[in-house]
């Protein structure tokens, strides 16, 4: 077993760019001990990147079959991203724990707004949209409700880790530079991962931005605080196209030594073990 593995995939039944089985194919031809696949669950109404409900059954028949043809090259998890939505929809709802995957992702994407679901997830100039128009202008108010979110969703679990813990940070400091040094903000994480940790949660360190904006999430600056509170972290790329299976991974694992981690969570044999990080 070696440290590459990736457990944050998109394929074309959400919004990645390439079938599920190009994935696999990627990964095994860059040696990875296990991967997996984790399309946007679907959401009660309509988004053009979460998987359309009608389409799981396909989904889970087509990854179980990927995994059957390949296992004797590499171990394949089915996972599913699931948004939390609010006490209701969540990844903890029964109609997701009765689906049989392997591992599942809890994320925010969406914020409940008197006007409904709202986005956080999207490009700048849109995210500025939204601070203005259900925020009454301040990206603070939308930042506090990020992370009020998050934590509901880490009462209400149902999870196995969590998705981009403090995604919000890459629009937020779009739109006021320098948000994440705040007083405020700073002790908001520290309360944050203090809760993470004492809910026994596993967390991801998301790789995705690190090429195009050099940032992982969490953010860098973190690492040593969730190193001292012993938060369990599994690296993922958050792939959505085949080329990037192994993005960021070895740069993460890098600065993760350099905290002081000398493991890291990876899925072998159905199980998540801690692994010795050698890089
Ligand atoms: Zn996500
Ligand atoms: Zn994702």
């Amino acid at each position: 077993m070696n440290n590459r593995t990736n457990y944050h995939t998109h394929s074309t039944y959400c919004d990645g760019l390439a079938p599920i089985e190009d994935f696999v194919k990627e990964a095994i031809k860059q040696d990875f001990s296990s991967y997996g696949v984790s399309s946007h669950s679907p959401v009660p109404f309509d988004t053009c990147w979460n998987m359309k409900r009608e389409n799981l059954p396909a989904y889970l028949r087509e990854v179980r079959s990927i995994k059957d043809k390949y296992k004797d090259r590499i171990e394949i998890y089915t996972g599913l991203e699931i948004d939390y939505l609010d006490a209701e929809y969540n990844p903890s709802s029964s109609e997701f724990q009765e689906l049989p995957l392997d591992y599942r992702i809890g994320s925010v994407h969406f914020l409940k707004t008197d006007d409904g679901y709202v986005d956080i997830d999207t490009a700048p100039a849109q995210f500025r949209e939204t601070v203005v128009r259900y925020f009454g202008g301040d990206v603070r108010v939308l930042v506090k409700k990020y992370f009020e979110t998050m934590m509901q969703m880490i009462c209400t679990g149902g999870f196995d880790f969590v998705g981009h813990a403090d995604k919000v940070s890459m629009n937020a400091l779009s739109c006021l530079p320098g948000i994440t040094g705040e007083i405020w903000y700073k002790s908001l994480i520290r309360e944050y991962f203090e809760f993470i940790s004492k809910k026994d949660c596993m967390i991801e360190i998301n790789t995705k931005a690190w090429r195009s904006k050099n940032l992982f999430f969490p953010n860098r600056e973190h690492f040593g605080l969730i190193h001292k509170l012993q938060i369990p972290v599994v690296v993922n790329a958050d792939t959505h196209h085949p080329s990037l299976v192994n993005d960021g991974r070895f740069d993460a694992l890098k600065e993760m030594l350099s905290e002081g981690f000398t493991h890291v969570r990876q899925l072998s044999g159905g199980q998540w073990v801690d692994v010795e990080i050698i890089i």
